[in-house]
């Protein structure tokens, strides 16, 4: 079948059933070719789990029509392979502009697709025996350094730590529900929602003398996989069932869901089923329920009618105890001046300061040397200079010298009254360490002095900060200025 308007030619005359054949004829040809480079490119399971019930509807202008036989089909292949598609028939037919994917099987040259049964994979259900140990009937493995021996608290995170230790030590009497956890990339969202799986699944109900709890934790993508991959080979009962027989339901990444209509609809019916029937549910998601405009008003409501909890972004306070956790346990000995250092440049979430830590502590023990503030620099260079404030030296020499009402010019004079050497020596030491200048590159630009000179500046400086508070007050003072 050939969507209306394809039998009609460019030019406007009717074709000729002769001409439309042989119009489909090439179309199906080409329509043959696009599916076999998809098929190579994307491997014959995904192929056949996703792609194989696809039919071309027909050509209508520009426009190729290929269609799916269900919704969820239909939205599954338009996100994951909508781009491809376009660029592949672009490839094969020059007049092809876009390619509608929709609902519907008239299949066009290549009869009804066989139906095609997929087993759906194992919901992440944790179960526990009555003795107390974990049976997991999964293949999704929690990842055990994430527990909350590990997680470190601070002021940013001690709310949403809280809220996660309560639902883990009493389940079935949390006193909100869903509690909703939120917060930036990286700032422990996975890994608080992993260690409340990990304590039910080994310690069961604590508040009920360790009566087992059922727990199913999945990230929302997984959740839509496994609900399309039902609806496919027509478990979706089986799939609901299950879901709705948990004790705790607990999804991860709960933004994936924007734009899924289908599958949000289905969340939302679990949802629902487990709250009315007293279940508790724990969702994650990288904004506040009503900043997560594109999931449906009725979702929003109902997720935010618990407990939000938010992860605010990391203090410098709590970037330090998290680096000393995480020296300790690697066993390595970090000095302070280096986790002082990570924990000033690497500002942006715990993951990227997790990794830098990680870094320095492979090439410590690849070189069998010692952690130190210079190999630092070196081996984390990429890393640093990323994160480079990108407060450049003459930026901080022109705030230094207001500061103190000297002129600029006396950056990089030879004068050495204290009046003037002191501001220099402060400018070099920001420079240090607000840029990623070395000490040669900075002696050069205060009037091409010595690199000794500045490793001087620096150490003197630091000695000030140490004994006159008043001086430190001014010094972080600046600091704070050229930061922002
Ligand atoms: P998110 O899911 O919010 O993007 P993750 O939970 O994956 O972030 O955290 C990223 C990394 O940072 C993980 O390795 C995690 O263990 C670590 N992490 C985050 N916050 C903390 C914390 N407060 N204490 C210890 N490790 C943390
Ligand atoms: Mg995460």
């Amino acid at each position: 079948m050939v969507a209306d308007g394809a039998n009609i030619d460019r030019d406007g005359s009717v074709m000729t059933t002769g001409q439309r054949s042989s119009d489909e004829l090439y179309l199906t040809a080409q329509w043959g070719r696009v599916r076999g480079r998809l098929q190579s490119e994307v491997g014959d399971v995904e192929y056949r789990t996703w792609l194989r019930q696809m039919s071309l509807g027909g050509l209508n202008g520009d426009e190729v029509t290929v269609r799916l036989p269900t919704r969820f089909l239909r939205d599954w292949v338009r996100t994951h392979y909508g781009d491809r598609l376009n660029a592949l028939w672009q490839a094969e037919n020059r007049r092809v502009r876009r390619v509608d994917i929709r609902v519907g099987d008239g299949a066009f040259g290549d009869g009804p697709a066989e139906p095609v049964a997929i087993a759906p994979p194992p919901i992440a259900v944790h179960a526990v025996s009555e003795r107390g140990d974990a049976r997991a009937e999964t293949a999704v493995a929690l990842d055990p350094r994430f527990t909350f021996e590990c997680f470190v608290v601070g002021k940013p995170n001690e709310f949403a730590y809280a809220c996660a230790r309560r639902v883990a030590e009493r389940p079935a009497s949390v006193g909100f529900n869903p509690l909703f956890l939120y917060g930036g990339v990286g700032l422990g969202k996975t890994h608080l929602m992993n260690a409340i799986a990990w304590e039910l699944t080994r310690n069961g109900d604590a508040s009920r003398g360790g009566a087992p709890v059922s727990v199913a934790y999945m990230s929302a993508e997984k959740f839509m996989y496994r609900f399309i991959a039902a609806i496919r080979s027509q478990s979706t009962m089986e799939f609901k069932e299950q879901l709705r027989s948990v004790d705790v339901l607990m999804i991860d990444d709960l933004q994936f869901l924007i734009g899924k209509d289908a599958t949000q609809e289905e969340f939302f019916h679990t949802f629902n089923a487990l709250v009315d029937a007293g279940k508790q549910i724990v969702v994650s998601a990288d904004k506040s329920p009503s900043d997560l405009s594109g999931l449906e008003d009725r979702v929003r409501t109902r997720l935010g009618c618990g407990m939000v909890a938010d992860l605010h972004a990391t203090t410098y306070e709590l970037r330090i105890s998290i680096l000393e956790a995480k020296a300790a346990r690697a066993g390595v000995a970090v000095p302070g001046k280096v986790l002082e250092f990570l924990a000033h440049k690497i500002t942006s979430n715990v993951r990227e300061l997790e990794g830098a830590l990680n870094r320095l502590i492979a090439h410590a023990n690849l070189f069998g040397r010692a952690v130190t503030l210079e190999a630092t620099q070196e081996v984390l260079h990429d890393i640093l200079k990323a994160h480079d404030r990108r407060v450049t030296i003459e930026e901080i020499q022109r705030k230094v010298a207001e500061h103190w009402n000297i002129r600029l010019t006396d950056m990089s004079s030879a004068r050495r009254a204290r009046a003037v050497a002191r501001p220099r020596q402060v400018a070099m030491y920001l420079a240090k360490q607000l840029t990623s200048r070395s000490l040669p590159e900075i002696g050069r630009r205060f009037g091409n002095r010595d690199h000794t000179t500045v490793m001087h500046a620096v150490s003197r400086v630091a000695e000030l900060i140490e004994r006159d508070a008043a001086f430190a007050e001014d010094v972080e003072l600046l600091r704070r200025m050229l930061e922002n």
